[in-house]
């Protein structure tokens, strides 16, 4: 059964029309991958889904309701936890207030020590402040960050950018303890190695619009796409 469903979407940023009827459908304990070019609307589809920059029309349903005109706080305490591409960790807090904040935000939590478990090179850095962080370790505070949370639908933009290969790699794993206890995921990327590691399906976005869908094996037997789309080849 659809967890999560996106409609026909037209999502504008002011007079400028961005998606053009973006339709997505994600199953309870998929991993789903939608992948595009830089500024194909991967990231305003993602805005668009938790309330940040909602749709001007169509809609947008979370286990059976609708949600397109809930706040993103209302649509974070259904059960939905966004890691955004810019991480947006709060540079005068410490780690350990970045993740006791979300914590405090969620329905049903978990306790922020099993984050440390997760992330054990955030452990020595509890007490450091956002900003004294490296790219990576921002990284993995956004991810924890929306972990501790306990999400059902866990979305990522583009979590890999600007990270060096061996973060990508514990990144990688991290998703993978995660999804084994069925969280719902939804990747955006531009490295498509690591989203065809993890997704089972993917669709691809161009110019706003839906361009493909189908499983990752499909996708990449494409080379076309590959070449037209992403960027690969
Ligand atoms: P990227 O990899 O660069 O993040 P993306 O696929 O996530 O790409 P979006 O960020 O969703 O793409 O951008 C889609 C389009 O919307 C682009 O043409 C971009 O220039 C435009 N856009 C994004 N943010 C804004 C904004 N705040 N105001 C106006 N236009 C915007």
């Amino acid at each position: 059964m659809s967890v999560l469903t996106v409609e026909d979407i037209q999502t504008y940023y002011g007079n400028s029309h961005v998606l053009h009827g973006v339709s997505l459908e994600i199953e309870a304990g998929e991993v789903v991958t939608l992948l595009g070019r830089n500024g194909a609307g991967k990231t305003t589809t993602m805005r668009s889904i938790v309330g940040a920059t909602p749709p001007r029309s169509g809609s947008i349903t979370y286990a059976g309701e609708e949600i397109t005109d809930l706040t993103p706080d209302e649509i974070n305490a259904r059960g939905l936890s966004l890691v955004p591409e810019d991480r947006r960790v709060f540079p005068t807090l410490s780690v350990q207030e970045n993740l006791v904040l979300a914590h405090n935000l969620a329905r049903d939590p978990r306790p922020v020590e099993e984050m440390y478990e997760l992330f054990p090179a955030l452990d020595p850095l509890r007490s450091n402040n956002g900003r004294n962080l490296s790219g990576g370790e921002q990284q993995m505070v956004a991810v924890a960050r929306a972990l501790v949370q306990r999400p059902d639908v866990l979305l990522m933009d583009e979590p890999t950018e600007g990270l060096a290969p061996v973060i990508v790699d514990d990144l990688r794993e991290i998703v993978r303890t995660v999804v084994d206890e069925d969280v719902t995921v939804l990747l955006t990327e531009q490295n498509v190695d690591f989203a065809f590691d993890l997704a089972e399906r993917g669709y691809i976005i161009d110019t706003g619009e839906i361009v493909f869908d189908g499983t990752v094996e499909e996708i990449q037997e494409r080379d076309d796409l590959l070449e037209t789309y992403l960027s690969v080849g």
